[in-house]
């Protein structure tokens, strides 16, 4: 690991004036449990470690009629364990999903979103484009965990289990820099990169992400289903996460967002309005999951991942419906 100055603040002023406008020289420590290992990588290198841990401002779960608002240091065993959020079954489910024990206690929200992708070539310093000589190293080499959604040059997948449950529930993200706050839908902050430099998420390297707004649930049914290769220490190889607005026994409204899957999280829109009206059954829910696959595009190693994502919608919808999977 590069050596580096560690600057510890107790407040959100001196944590934002820490920062540099420039990638590469600062970055913002949370839990460290994704920032530890890419130092160690040397994938980020940067002069200054700016610790959130002290910073009071960011830490919390605030409940009202409006909804949530989770500090950006609030543990994913913190939101696991507060009552409020199990309005929010999506949210819930996605939280259990993140292995282990150890990572839910040291891992934050804020850090979830804005984990690094877990792209194998990336993490070997080829870059989030991971290409060489101008070709891209995932399209012709080993591809089976990459994404199944988008035309490139993007091929990593979104490393947040959170994101498509807080697309689905229509939250957004609350964004500081020393020169003031904007809030940025979920839907808008994750971005697949085109050119190599450019970021998987749309927060600047002097900006600090301090809460997650979630509008209120009541009414909706939500539920959150991953399919994973084993049940510890790794991320999903698809999920889906979906948010259903009920008018007696159908659906009025339905939010279905496919996560590890696409460099940004994949709102499946068609299939989503193809619902409206119906009741949820087997057969409404197998058929969503298949109209909300139909824009896949697999790579040569990884098309087993369209099948499983289908099975996620399928499998989410049938949960939050409240019908035995
Ligand atoms: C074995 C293992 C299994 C895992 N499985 C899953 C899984 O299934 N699903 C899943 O979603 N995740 C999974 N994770 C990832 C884990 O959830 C993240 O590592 C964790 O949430 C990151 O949070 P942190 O607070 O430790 O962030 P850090 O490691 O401190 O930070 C991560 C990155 O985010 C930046 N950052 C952190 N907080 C902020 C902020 N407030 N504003 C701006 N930038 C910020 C940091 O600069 C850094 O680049 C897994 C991790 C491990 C090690």
């Amino acid at each position: 690991m590069q050596a580096f100055a560690y600057v510890h603040p107790e407040n959100l002023k001196d944590a934002l004036a820490s920062l540099s406008p420039n990638w590469g020289e600062t970055d913002v420590l949370a839990g460290g449990t994704d920032l530890l290992a890419l130092m160690k990588d040397m994938i980020h290198t940067p002069k200054t470690v700016v610790s959130l841990k002290g910073v009071k401002e960011l830490k919390g779960i605030k409940s009202s009629a409006a909804g949530l608002e989770i500090g950006s240091m609030t543990t994913v065993d913190e939101l696991m364990s507060n009552a409020a959020v199990r309005a929010y079954p999506a949210l819930m489910q996605a939280a259990a999903g993140i292995a282990s024990p150890q990572i839910r206690n040291m891992g934050t929200v804020g850090g979830d979103l804005c984990q690094r992708p877990r792209c194998w070539y990336f993490r070997q310093g080829f870059g989030l484009l991971a290409q060489k000589d101008g070709k891209s190293l995932v399209e012709n080499g080993e591809n089976r965990y990459h994404a199944i959604f988008g035309s490139g040059p993007a091929r990593f997948v979104s490393a947040s289990s959170f994101a498509p449950a807080l697309v689905a529930l229509g939250a957004k993200v609350k964004i500081a820099s020393a020169a003031g706050e904007r809030e940025v839908a979920v839907a808008d902050f994750f971005v697949a990169p085109t050119a190599e430099g450019q970021r998987e998420n749309v927060l600047k390297p002097n900006e600090i992400v301090t809460a997650i707004v979630v509008p209120a649930a009541a009414g909706k049914k939500s539920a959150t289903y991953e399919v994973r290769q084993k049940e510890a220490l790794d991320w999903p190889l698809a999920a889906a996460s979906v948010v259903l607005t009920m008018k007696g026994t159908a659906v009025a409204k339905a939010e279905i967002v496919m996560g590890h899957v696409g460099p940004a999280p994949v709102a499946a829109e068609s299939a989503a309005a193809w619902l409206a009206g119906k009741t949820i059954t087997a057969e409404t829910a197998e058929a969503a999951g298949a109209e909300a696959v139909k824009a896949a595009r697999p790579l040569n190693g990884n098309e087993y991942k369209v099948q499983l994502a289908k099975v996620a919608v399928k499998r989410a919808l049938l949960t939050a419906a409240g019908i035995k999977v």
